[in-house]
């Protein structure tokens, strides 16, 4: 979500007459686009800006000026703490109101400190510059917020209420994006398969006939969507993984954790065997699908036992990639406050022990690989002459020999061999 939302802060700047810059040290406008999700990631931005408050006064010894705008979830949850901490920097932007950035670089000019974090009621998505392609594959987001509430995440609170966009738009978004050589869209939301898109006919779309529906649309050739919450995995969008040839055979869906005690006092509103369920439905429905998931470790009152049945889940599961986090106490969320905080060492002996878990998985599942056939849509040349790189259905970076005309087509390869972290193929045919 982020990469979309640089992006198209990107295509505005634009439209606005800049252009990007070598290095940071030449940019008139600087943007910092923050994500709130774990502290780590909200502290690094602090550090940040200390360095380029640095730059911004060298610049002005030199007679330049530049223009420092904090943006994302940082800047929707801060707000005029940010101005507090870091006088420098310009302007703070919450999430829902970055189409405002021109007005807001505009008042930037005449006083410094502008902050824009109210939820407008107005459409961010109509107010913002024809999305621009680059390259063969594409992020479109077609659902933001939340209304889910998980008792870890402040989601719901810096992304605020669920809103999906309108089937037609993004449609539209999609047939222009084609137009201009992309092959495969992903869908993106925080919570994606509660997608209830207005129809044009009165009724509401499902994320399953959204992708129906841009699976017609000439030149694509894949679908994804992310990020998915086990509560909304539909029978309908479970029925697209057998009918839709296109929607790639990999879904990423969160489980948090193995432990029903632990995911009720999460508010996650599945247990462990609903999960495994939604699993067992969809390789049914398409039996090449892989998944992925998130994972959170020492969350509040997680015991041992609670642990165990994570990695039972994960044993039983078997997951072609998964991420795991520490537990980080967010700000206002129910989970900070509550008792039986778990102590960093375990955390720490969890977190340690769950990804070991998750890369012996993520590991066999590339070497299962070598042999089969892939349609690869080629994005970049690789590091070495001669070699083009793009991803599997599966997201595994692929590398192989090839010409770079093949950059941006869908192409047959058959993988030869896997490393640790990418596959080597051989190109068969180009599919398209
Ligand atoms: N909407 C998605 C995920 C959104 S956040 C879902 O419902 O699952 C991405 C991931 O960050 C989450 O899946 C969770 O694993 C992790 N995360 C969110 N809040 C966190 C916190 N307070 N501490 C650690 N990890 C967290
Ligand atoms: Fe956060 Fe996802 Fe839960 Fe929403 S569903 S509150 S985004 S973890």
């Amino acid at each position: 979500m982020n990469v979309y939302d640089s992006n198209r802060m990107a295509d505005i700047a634009a439209q606005e007459g800049y252009e990007k810059t070598a290095g940071v040290e030449e940019a008139d406008l600087i943007i910092l686009n923050t994500c709130h999700i774990r502290e780590k990631a909200a502290e690094k931005i602090f550090s940040e800006l200390g360095k380029l408050r640095a730059l911004k006064n060298a610049r002005r010894k030199a007679g330049k000026a530049t223009t420092l705008v904090v943006a994302g979830c940082v800047a929707q949850a801060e707000g005029a703490e940010i101005l507090r901490r870091q006088p420098a920097v310009d302007v703070v932007v919450g999430p829902q109101s970055y189409h405002r950035l021109p007005e807001l670089l505009r008042q930037a000019q005449a006083r410094s400190g502008v902050i824009a974090t109210d939820f407008p009621v107005e459409d961010k998505f109509s107010r913002l510059p024809a999305v621009a392609a680059r390259g063969a594959a594409a992020f479109v987001t077609v659902q933001e917020g939340c209304d889910k509430f998980c008792s870890f995440c402040v989601v719901p609170y810096t992304r605020g209420a669920e809103y999906s966009r309108p089937a037609s738009e993004i449609v539209d978004e999609v047939r222009r994006l084609a137009e201009a050589g992309v092959r495969e869209v992903t869908f993106i939301g925080q919570n994606v398969n509660a997608y209830r898109g207005a129809a044009g006919d009165g009724r509401r779309a499902s994320l399953a006939a959204l992708i129906e529906m841009v699976a017609a649309v000439p030149g694509i050739e894949r679908v994804r969507y992310a990020t998915s919450h086990p509560k909304d995995m539909s029978e309908d969008l479970i029925a697209a993984h057998r009918n839709v040839k296109s929607l790639a055979p990999y879904l990423h869906l969160p489980a948090q954790s193995g432990s029903d005690r632990i995911l009720a006092s999460m508010n996650r509103r599945h247990r462990a065997a609903d999960y495994l369920a939604i699993i067992e439905r969809t390789r049914a429905a398409r039996p090449d699908i892989a998944f992925s998931s998130d994972f959170i470790v020492g969350y509040p009152g997680e015991t041992d036992d609670d642990f165990e049945q994570t990695l039972n889940l994960v044993q039983a599961v078997g997951f072609a990639s998964a991420y795991a986090f520490k537990f980080s106490p967010r700000p206002g969320t129910p989970a900070a406050e509550m008792k039986q905080q778990v102590d960093d060492g375990v955390k720490a002996a969890r977190l340690a022990a769950l990804q070991a878990l998750l890369e012996d998985q993520r590991q066999a599942f590339n070497r299962a690989c070598v042999g089969r056939l892939f349609e690869v849509i080629f994005e970049k040349c690789g590091r070495h002459a001669g070699q083009i790189l793009g991803r599997s259905p599966y997201m595994q970076a692929v590398f192989a020999e090839g010409p770079s005309s093949l950059i941006g087509a869908m192409v047959e390869v058959k993988i030869v061999e896997a490393g640790p972290n990418s596959l080597r193929g051989q190109v068969v045919s180009s599919a398209s």
